[in-house]
Order: structure tokens, then C-alpha cells, then sequence
């Protein structure tokens, strides 16, 4: 069951807009979705959905649309382009063929590996451009139609020397307008309240590709919310720092009280930040169905949280921990990194004995630990940190593992191995385009990265002074910033 909260205008013009994922992601992803609406809505063009198990079929293709979320999205990308019959690489199809185009956080971030296979790319905020690059495609023919493209800002085309990133003011807040019972987050209304997160931890790619941090005011946000119940009773709210909105406490007593007059909501939140979890947000969260939430601590060892600029005090884990259990939760997922740059041995054991120390004080509540390893992102002070081999961290995966099993302490691992390809694939350049396509030729597996990767150039740390194959991309900070932020947490 699908239910559209707006109305579709038809149209001449063929867009497909593509998930690289099945279509259960694809309706649980809001800015996919919200842009979807965008074209939708457009006068004169037709828009359809697509995803890896929801091919569409179409006599005319006039361009296709991806949003990559995911290092690995470039392996969706292939398949849904393979089962379009569309050549992968631009410069293989010809003045008939579709445009292809993508944007999201992972082009953001780095579009240069996948700069071969896309005709533009949308840098940073996408919603204001993507309505002018629809004007135009609607009007022109594909040469021209790139030609005035080029001039958007935020749009990237491959070759060109530098291109900012842009950042947009919040116009309006989004929400998920397209309920639908095949989601992930099942006819879930999902509301944006806030972009990027001022706190900078310095490997967030999250907080760097999304500063300032901006929010929507405290009305529009409530008038979304009763939009939002006409239609279901499952509300989720999203952002990276929601907490830090200024009137947050004011949109939880909001939602709580509805909730005390009797009106039924199911009510969700992206993650809390271990500082901002209060009495009042844990019982909203309580009232409205939540037997569960998340923290993130990254590490256990202060010196560590220090040095990626969490900062963030024992004292106040704690305190959040007790908070949840005392006002209600059943349990806490609370997650952690392994590999963080200067990690010893002491850091490790750090995290076995603050695991033990909040079991101790919690007794009953349920605590799991999820660990997954230290990716080195673009456009973040770590750009240029070295990743730990892959044993030396399968070792203290296991180390940590054993301890966590002998303390009762349930902790859960992501897989180091794909963590590595990600992070081989977060920092790599255009060279990387002919491996790409043979890793997916090759089936997509572990097996496939390594044997086809064996001819790649793969660096694994790079010097300051560098340059850097995502440089390209200008972004607030500057890599003079990020520089000397480096330098600073070093020396911390
Ligand atoms: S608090 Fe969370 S979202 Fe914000 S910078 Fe740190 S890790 Fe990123």
C-alpha cells in the first residue's frame, strides 16, 4: 500500500529516478524520496521509481537519476544500468542516449571514482539545483541541456578543474511524501529538523560535508507533524544533531503531549547525542512506543574521545545510561570504533572495563556494544590518516570480542574487511573507474575487491602537503582549516 501526500503532475519527459538498493531502502531514504516528489510535482515531466528488484520498463529513456548513499551504491548503480541496457561508462552513449546523473552524500564526498560513468554530478544540497536542472532538461536537447547545466551551482562536470559545494538555507522542512507499507520504516513520516552537526568530531563526515548547521523553526516543524498524523500515526524525527535544535525540548513536549491526550503515536529518533539525553526526551521517547535507543561514544578511552574531538565525559555515558533506564527504555545500543588513529592497547582495554562498569550500575537493563572500524573520510581532519591493517584489527576485534563474551556484555562487530574496501573506495581517485566495473563484472564480493584491486595504486595514508584526488571539491572548512585542525589533535 502506497499513499502520495501530494499531487503528480504528468509529462513528455522521461526521468528515472534510481535507488542503487531494493526498493525497501530506496522508501526509507528521504532525501531520495524528497527529490523524487520535486520531479514528480515538475510540469512536463514523467517520473518513475526504480530500484535493483523494481526495473522499470520504458520506451524512451531520457535521463536517469541516482542518489548514492553508500560506498558500495556503485554496484547498484551497474546493475540497474545493465538491466536498462544503458552503456555504463558517458562516454559510450551517444547524442540519443540518456543523460545519466547522480548526487548524494557519496558523490558529495568524492565523486572521482565515479566521475567515468556520469554525465554531471550534484555537489552538497540538491533540492534547489535539481529543480533548475529539470527545467532545463525538459527544454533542451542533451548537448545544450549540459551546456546550461555546467552554469548550476553544485553541479560537477567530470574534468572540470574545482567545484564548490553548495549549502543551501532549509526552505522548507522535508518529510516523507510517499507513505508505504514495503519500507523499511514502514508508513513511517519521517521529518527532517535538522542538517549537519556543529560538533566536528573529526572523522564525521556527517558534521564536515554539512556545516553550517541549520535547522527548521520550531512552527513550521509542528505544522509538519500535523500533517504528518492526518496520514499515519508513526512519526520519526531525523538529523544528525537534533538535539542541538534550540527549541528540541519544546518538539518533544509537543509530540508528548498529544501523546497524554490520547492521540496514538509511534514515535522514532535518528540517535540521541549521549549529552543531550534528559529525562523529559528519554519518557517522550517512552510514551511513544520506544523500548530502545542509541548512543554513540566512539571510543571508551577519554584520551581517544579527546583526540577525535568528541568530548564527551565518562560521567555523562554514565549519566545517560542510568537516564534511559530509570525513565523507562529496556536497553541501549551504544556505538563504538575500533582504529581510531594512536590507538593502543590501554584504549582497548579501556573499553572492556567501561562495558563491565555500566553492566555493574545497570543492573537488568539491556547494554550491547556495536563496533564497527575507523573509515577515513573526505573533507574531514582524518582525510589524511593511515588506516590500521586489517589483521591488527581483526585482533583486537576478537580480543574485544572474547571480553565482551566473558562480561555477558552482548557486542556486535561490522565486517573489517568490507570496512577496508570502503575506505580504500572513500579516498580513491579517477583511475579507479576500470576496477569498479570489474569488481561488479566479478560478482560484487570480497573475493572480487581483492583479486581485481590487486592492479590498483591503493593509498593508505596520505602527507599534508598532498594533493588529494577529491580536492577538486570546495568545501567550508578549507583544506587549510582541516589542516590545521589535524596538526591540533595531534598534539592533544
Ligand atoms: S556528534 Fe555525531 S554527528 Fe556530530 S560530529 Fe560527532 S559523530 Fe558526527
Amino acid at each position: 500500500m502506497e499513499k502520495y501526500l501530494y499531487k503528480p503532475l504528468p509529462g513528455n519527459y522521461n526521468l528515472i529516478m534510481a535507488y542503487p538498493a531494493i526498493e525497501e531502502f530506496a522508501l526509507a531514504s528521504l532525501g531520495y524520496l524528497w527529490l523524487y516528489k520535486i520531479a514528480d510535482m515538475a510540469e512536463g515531466v514523467n517520473v518513475l521509481r526504480c530500484s535493483t528488484d523494481n526495473i522499470v520498463t520504458l520506451k524512451k529513456i531520457d535521463s536517469v537519476a541516482f542518489s548514492m548513499s553508500f560506498d558500495f551504491d556503485f554496484l547498484g548503480v551497474f546493475e540497474i544500468l545493465e538491466k536498462l541496457n544503458i552503456p555504463f561508462y558517458s562516454k559510450d552513449r551517444d547524442e540519443d542516449g540518456p543523460l545519466v546523473f547522480a548526487g548524494g552524500p557519496v558523490i558529495t564526498t568524492n565523486p572521482r571514482p565515479y566521475e567515468a560513468f556520469f554525465d554531471f554530478m550534484l555537489i552538497g544540497d540538491g533540492e534547489e539545483s535539481f529543480k533548475q536542472i529539470l527545467g532545463i532538461l525538459k527544454n533542451y536537447s542533451k548537448k545544450k541541456a549540459l551546456e546550461l547545466i555546467k552554469e548550476i551551482e553544485g553541479v560537477y562536470i567530470p574534468g572540470e578543474k574545482t567545484k564548490k559545494a553548495t549549502v543551501q538555507q532549509l526552505p522548507e522542512v522535508i518529510y516523507t511524501p510517499i507513505l508505504s507499507s514495503k519500507g523499511y520504516f514502514k508508513d513511517t513520516f519521517i521529518i527532517e529538523v535538522s542538517r549537519g552537526c556543529m560538533n566536528r568530531c573529526a572523522f564525521c563526515t556527517a558534521s564536515y560535508t554539512n556545516l553550517p548547521f541549520r535547522y527548521n523553526e520550531y512552527e513550521k516543524i509542528k505544522n509538519t507533524i500535523d500533517l504528518g498524523l492526518k496520514y499515519t500515526n508513526k512519526i520519526a524525527l531525523l538529523g544528525a544533531q537534533i538535539s542541538a535544535h534550540p527549541r528540541f525540548s519544546d518538539i518533544m513536549k509537543y509530540l508528548g503531549d498529544k501523546i497524554d491526550d490520547g492521540i496514538n503515536i509511534e514515535l522514532g529518533i535518528s540517535s540521541l547525542r549521549t549529552d543531550a539525553v534528559t529525562p523529559e526526551v528519554i519518557r517522550t521517547l517512552v510514551k511513544g512506543g520506544q523500548r530502545h535507543s542509541t548512543i554513540a561514544i566512539e571510543a571508551a578511552s577519554g584520551r581517544l574521545r579527546r583526540f577525535i574531538n568528541k568530548n564527551l565525559k565518562e560521567e555523562q555515558i554514565l549519566n545517560a545510561v542510568r537516564i534511559s533506564r530509570e525513565n523507562g527504555l529496556k536497553g541501549l545500543k551504544i556505538y563504538s570504533m575500533i582504529g581510531i588513529p594512536t590507538e593502543n592497547e590501554e584504549d582497548i582495554e579501556e573499553f572492556l572495563r567501561l562495558g563491565k562498569r555500566i553492566k555493574d550500575e545497570n543492573k537488568g537493563f539491556n547494554i550491547e556494544f556495536s563496533f564497527s572500524s575507523f573509515v577515513p573520510k573526505p573533507h574531514t581532519p582524518f582525510q589524511w590518516a593511515r588506516r590500521e591493517d586489517t589483521k591488527s584489527l581483526e585482533n583486537k576485534q576478537k580480543y574485544l570480542e572474547k571480553g565482551f563474551a566473558k562480561s555477558g556484555i552482548p557486542a556486535k562487530f561490522s565486517s573489517i574487511k568490507w570496512d577496508y574496501w570502503q575506505s580504500v573506495l572513500s579516498r580513491a581517485g579517477s583511475d579507479f573507474a576500470p576496477y569498479l566495473v570489474d569488481v561488479y563484472k566479478n560478482g560484487g564480493k570480497i573475493g572480487a575487491f581483492k583479486s581485481v584491486m590487486k592492479n590498483a595504486v591503493i593509498k593508505n595514508e596520505y602527507s599534508l602537503e598532498e594533493e588529494l584526488p577529491w580536492d577538486i571539491i570546495e568545501m567550508e572548512p578549507s583544506k587549510t582549516i582541516l589542516q590545521n585542525e589535524y596538526r591540533r589533535l595531534c598534539k592533544r
